[in-house]
């Protein structure tokens, strides 16, 4: 008799003959400057806690008191008797700080993009898609079944032909990262914003890894490109520079009760616990208070990248917290990694499939807290690493 699970072995072989398998590591701390691992202190050059809110005492007390006040968990979906006040204060605030009407929350960022995308396109529309758009916004197109035309990156005269092409579909939908998650730049939302009007096709954008670190107050890149109420789906998360965990969509009354009712993935989902929700409320209050900490965060990014560069590193100009390190193959990227491991540095490697194979890189991400002696101590860490390696 054959074993039925018996291809899971010869994949997990592949993977590892491949430099692709992973493997989840175990902090043994949080997510600050530095963390430890396997019993050392390592500088994280690798949370989406960009702002260091993850750990900030105002933050940390109120999901505590909001443990203490409302419990550890919703109970059910907010359809049924999970949503509280707190949770529509919460969506008050994220719809203010996007300048919306109104905001919806989800459980994650992940199933915001799936529910919302499920939910205003179906079979016989279609969609269309940055190409080094987010895994999420992958799987909501291939989850709403609609037609989907993938663009080439941020090349809105490619979006624009694509568009024109498909000019019979019922509902066109456009979606694009704002700052994209592994390349750190951001999408040419002016002139999307444009085409989309121009085609009357619908607008959605993914701030997951603007807000908090672009534009003024850290209100994300629709607001710094100045497009507030031009960009009808705005989409964001809580766990990355919020601090906290979930996602939201940020849009109209009349799209956020849209999405109450027909994006599943809100309709079937239990609220989030009340500790994320009043996280991220006090998140947001920081984040108004102290706007010095999105400039740290940009600032902090740029003297990096600009070490590294002079390291003889290949780094774009970051415009956000995200710096990668172009390191080719995968083995390359693993190599390099180890390597930065060894000399205190955590910096994990990008392999494919989160990037296009040939373009494995270190994903370097900055947080507001790093003082500028960790970053330098980093960037001479590489610098050696590229020494030690010849390359
Ligand atoms: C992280 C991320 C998400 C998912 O958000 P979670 O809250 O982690 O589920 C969606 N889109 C982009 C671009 C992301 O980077």
């Amino acid at each position: 008799m054959s074993d039925p699970l018996g291809f899971i072995p010869e994949e997990l072989r592949a993977l590892e003959r491949e430099a692709l398998l992973r493997e989840v590591r175990a902090l043994g701390s949080p997510q600050e400057p530095t963390v430890t691992l396997d019993g050392e202190r390592l500088i994280l050059l690798a949370s989406n806690n960009y702002l260091g809110l993850a750990t900030d005492p105002r933050v940390v007390a109120a999901a505590a008191e909001a443990a203490h006040r409302w419990g550890a968990g919703s109970g059910s979906a907010r359809l049924i008797s999970g949503g509280t006040t707190l949770h529509d204060e919460l969506e008050s605030r994220l719809s203010d700080l996007k300048r919306t009407e109104a905001a919806l929350l989800f459980s994650s960022g992940y199933l915001a993009n799936l529910g919302t995308m499920s939910a205003l396109v179906r079979r016989g529309d279609a969609i269309f898609s940055d190409e080094l758009n987010h895994a999420s916004i992958i799987d909501g197109a291939r989850l709403s079944q609609a037609s989907v035309h993938v663009y080439r990156h941020a090349d809105t005269s490619h979006l624009a032909a694509l568009l024109r092409e498909h000019r019979g579909s019922a509902r066109r939908l456009v979606v694009t990262d704002t700052v994209f998650s592994m390349d750190g730049d951001l999408a040419p939302l002016p002139s999307i914003v444009e085409v989309c009007e121009r085609e009357s096709a619908i607008l959605m954008v993914d701030e997951a890894h603007a807000t908090g670190v672009v534009g003024p107050g850290g209100r994300g890149a629709v607001a710094h490109f100045k497009l507030d109420g031009e960009v009808p789906v705005v989409m964001g998360t809580l766990s990355k520079a919020l601090g906290s965990a979930g996602g939201y969509i940020a849009g109209s009354g009349d799209l956020i009760a849209f999405l109450r009712n027909r994006a599943r993935a809100f309709v079937f989902d239990t609220a989030p616990p009340p500790p994320a929700v009043a996280a991220a409320i006090a998140a947001i209050d920081v984040l108004e208070q102290e706007p010095e900490r999105t400039e740290r965060a940009r600032a902090l990014a740029q003297r990096l990248a600009a070490g590294l560069r002079d390291a003889g590193f290949d780094v774009p100009e970051p415009v956000a917290a995200i710096v990668p390190v172009l390191a080719g193959s995968a083995e390359n990227a693993l190599a390099l990694s180890r390597t930065l491991r060894d000399a205190g540095v955590l910096v994990p490697a990008i392999r494919p499939p989160s990037v296009a194979p040939g373009t494995a890189r270190l994903r370097a991400t900055v947080m507001a807290t790093h003082t500028d002696d960790q970053i330098d101590t980093s960037i001479h860490a590489f610098a050696e690493a590229r020494v030690g390696s010849g390359a």
